[in-house]
């Protein structure tokens, strides 16, 4: 694999090449002053990801940013003009553009900020040395606080004071771990002062709207594994706090199974694995899921074999099913298992009412069908047309 050079982005990296972002900067930088990409695409493109949102950084105002940007013909929207962000639209794509800034009062979730002519007051508002990295339109690395080598290393460190960091915003705890999950190297543990932090200030934690903790937790979820990550927050009373009545030993081997079985990572599959009390109002959940979630948990209550639910309620259902029974016996899964269940989730009833409506009606005909359908279940859908006919 290419190795990024320690002070450009990786040629490659798409965002370099992108239009939009050339017209943006060029449009931004007319007058001398500079603008940076900043955050996620420059961490992701050192990591060698692509299709990360491109963000940017800017010493000019909102207002130098609105006036260069129309003057270069380019579309402006004043998404934030308070917190200095406003989103210029070039080929087809908006770009938040914000000005430098730095905390002047914060309350454990929103901050009051200052604009700055510094990139240092940028970069040491942010959460992590490796979100706090810059790169110029032509790929040089900026680096004020030495984030480079942590990113390289795939270590998660909160800038200067952990414990200041997470007072200012609670919700860098929960952005620690989901980066943790998806960046860091599984081989290394976390930041010890991290955890010291974390652990100390899980109070501040009620701060946080459902909303917000609902899209972090969902995001670490579905992190390719989320287990260690999971065990600290557990550790550190985070999970305890977040979602009473979870418990973090099914996810491990659900996780396990659901790779083993050549499944995509699925969040909810984590989620029902991890469980807890009133999940889907402490995460503020989307119906959908909340009702995936009840399904799941409703056919694992009623002990409903795995291929009726796959007739029932699809392959996928079923397939999860089949994941938390094996993780809760400590079993492996044989992947023979999956082609039942595609079968099953295709299977269709050859008969249907119409078909007894001159032996019964009513509410007979429905039990009578209902009776049927249960007795060809049972048959492994096997029961043809004729015998299901000739069933008392
Ligand atoms: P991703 O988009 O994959 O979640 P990201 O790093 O781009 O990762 P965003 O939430 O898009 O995350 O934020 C962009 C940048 O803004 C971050 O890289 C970080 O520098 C800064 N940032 C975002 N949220 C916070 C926060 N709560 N505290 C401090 N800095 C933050
Ligand atoms: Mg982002």
């Amino acid at each position: 694999m290419e190795r990024p050079t320690l002070n450009m982005i990786p040629p490659h990296t798409a965002w370099l090449s992108d239009a939009g972002v050339k017209a943006v900067c060029t449009a931004v930088s007319a007058e001398g002053t500079p603008v940076y990409m900043v955050g996620g695409c420059v961490r992701d493109a050192i990591l060698g990801i692509n299709g990360s949102d491109v963000d940017m950084a800017t010493p000019a105002t909102p207002q130098e940013v609105c006036r260069l940007a129309e003057a270069a013909g380019l579309k402006v929207v004043p998404t934030g003009l308070d917190h200095g962000t406003v989103t210029v639209v070039a080929g087809g794509t908006g770009f938040e553009v914000t000005t430098f800034r730095k905390d002047v009062a914060t309350d454990g979730r929103r901050a009051v900020v200052a604009f700055s002519k510094d990139i240092l007051d940028d970069a040491r508002r942010r959460d992590f040395t490796l979100n706090a990295l810059y790169a110029t339109q032509d790929g040089q690395i900026v680096d004020p606080l030495g984030g480079l080598q942590d990113c390289l290393a795939r270590r998660i460190r909160f800038i200067e004071s952990a414990e200041q960091r997470i007072r200012e915003d609670y919700l860098r705890i929960l952005r620690f771990f989901r980066f943790h999950a998806w960046y860091a190297n599984p081989s290394d543990g976390f930041d010890p002062d991290a955890l010291a932090a974390i652990a100390a200030n899980t109070d501040g934690l009620a701060r946080l709207s459902a909303e917000r903790v609902g899209q972090e937790i969902c995001r670490l979820l579905a992190a390719p594994e989320p287990t260690r990550a999971l065990a600290s927050m557990r550790q550190t009373g985070v999970l305890p706090v977040l979602l009473p009545g979870s418990d973090t030993t099914l996810v491990g081997p659900v996780v396990h199974l659901e790779a083993e079985l050549g499944f995509e990572p699925d969040w909810r599959l984590r989620l029902a694995a991890l469980g807890g009390d009133a999940v889907p109002d402490r995460l503020r959940l989307r119906n959908r899921d909340a009702k995936t979630l009840a399904r799941l948990a409703e056919v694992m209550r009623d002990m409903m074999p795995e291929p009726e639910v796959a007739y029932r309620h699809g392959f996928q259902m079923a397939a999860h099913t089949l994941i938390m029974r094996a993780a809760l016996a400590q079993k492996s899964v044989d992947r023979t298992a999956l082609t039942a269940l595609k079968k099953a989730s295709d299977a269709q009833l050859p008969v249907s009412a119409k078909d007894f409506m001159q032996r019964f009606t009513g509410k007979a005909l429905g039990a009578h069908l209902k009776s049927v359908e249960k007795q060809w279940i049972a048959s492994g859908f096997r029961l043809t047309r004729e015998e299901l006919m000739k069933l008392a």
